[in-house]
């Protein structure tokens, strides 16, 4: 008889302190905000990358990739808002900024308004952030991150865009864009007066360990890795994390590998390849981060597809692929997208590149909007 009261006593307390409880706490927040799942975002993006990229790099290592470490898979629809094929422009934007713009546009919509980034969202959360690309740091996927510009090829524009932000760590190609301008800026001097390091090698950079860095480590483009650029993407993807993780408040970077697209409209089966895991190898610099730091969502995608490349046929083993290519250009294929860590789970199924933006702000916990 006892037990039972007690039974019913704590049923009962259960049914009047839990919505009590449930009352006091969403009182106590003045504005709503989503459970944070994620702490630090790596957002790697294989500009060209479609699924025959991928699966003949595959084939080509012996059966394995380290995007393949993702727990979770979902597709992504890509065409821009003025046509099916869309360029790299308007795909980084749309996954940037979250909406569709037409081909050559940068971080700007249709009506030419300036959209807010998911680096500058979480800038403006006191998160840290960070680009690295194998081209130009300028060129149309890590701009569509930092830049509101109207074309894609206003490179000294987009470089000036830089200088309107706190990003914290940048490393790419571009210097030329930076300091060889026809307004006569020197943004590298800017940029060390704003508190940046200006780095212009590797070995610069790689002696950096702390504070803001500014790598402009090609003059525009990196060369590709069939011309010798080893291992500058992972390399730089490590000293990017490495230096952003000293941040408390967590952060954001977007991390290119960005000629696997260049192969692709050359119909270089083995440019292509080797673009493609090196690709992987940033991946894996990510993809350990996450395994250790266990707050990091890895997100893995491409903005497009480039060449209509297709498998004819293939042998693990013997780690040999025979590709062909059907187009000179970009495709319209829907793209793979690999996740890993706290909010993985949200990039399961089948989306649009408009939708990484919220999704991204829903594994950060952050549900308000600057509009
Ligand atoms: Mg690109
Ligand atoms: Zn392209």
């Amino acid at each position: 008889m006892l037990t039972i009261f007690r039974k019913m006593n704590r049923t009962l307390l259960a049914i009047i302190l839990v919505p009590a409880l449930a009352i006091s706490i969403s009182s106590c927040s003045t504005k709503p905000t989503t459970q944070p799942q994620a702490k630090n975002i790596i957002f790697l993006i294989g500009d060209g990358m479609g699924l025959h990229q991928v699966y003949a790099a595959y084939t080509i290592n012996g059966g394995s990739l380290d995007m393949m470490r993702a727990t979770h898979v979902g597709l992504q629809t890509n065409y821009s808002a003025n046509r099916y094929i869309t360029d790299s422009a308007a795909s980084g934007t749309a996954l940037a900024c979250g909406k569709k713009t037409n081909n050559g546009m940068i971080g700007v919509d249709t009506a030419r308004n300036e959209l807010e980034s998911i680096l500058k969202v979480a800038e403006r959360k006191g998160m840290a952030t960070g680009l690295v690309s194998s081209s130009a740091i300028t060129h149309a996927t890590p701009a569509s991150f930092i830049a509101n510009e109207v074309s894609r090829n206003d490179y000294e524009a987009i470089a000036a865009d830089f200088l309107k932000t706190d990003i914290d760590v940048f490393i790419g190609g571009g210097l030329d864009h930076f300091t060889k301008r026809e307004d006569g800026r020197d943004l590298a001097k800017e940029l060390e007066t704003k508190g940046y390091t200006v780095a212009t090698d590797i070995s610069q950079v790689a002696a950096h360990t702390s504070g803001k860095l500014a790598a402009l480590t090609a003059a525009v483009h990196h060369p590709n890795m069939l011309s010798g650029r080893e291992d500058m993407l992972p390399f730089a993807a490590r000293k990017a994390l490495e230096l952003l993780k000293q941040d408390g408040d967590g952060f954001f970077v977007m991390i290119e590998g960005s000629q696997i697209d260049w192969g692709g409209h050359d119909n270089n089966q083995e440019y292509v390849l080797q673009e493609t895991l090196d690709f992987d190898a940033a991946v894996k610099v990510a993809m350990d981060f996450a395994e250790k730091d266990g707050e990091t969502l890895v997100v893995v995608t491409a903005d497009h597809e480039t060449g209509g490349m297709m498998i004819l046929n293939g042998n693990i083993e013997k780690k040999s692929v025979e590709t062909t290519f059907t187009t000179g250009g970009h495709t319209g294929i829907i793209i793979p997208v690999f996740a890993y860590g706290p909010g993985a789970e949200l990039f399961t199924g089948f989306y649009d590149n408009t939708d990484f933006k919220a999704k991204f702000m829903q594994a950060l916990g952050i549900s308000d909007t600057e509009e």
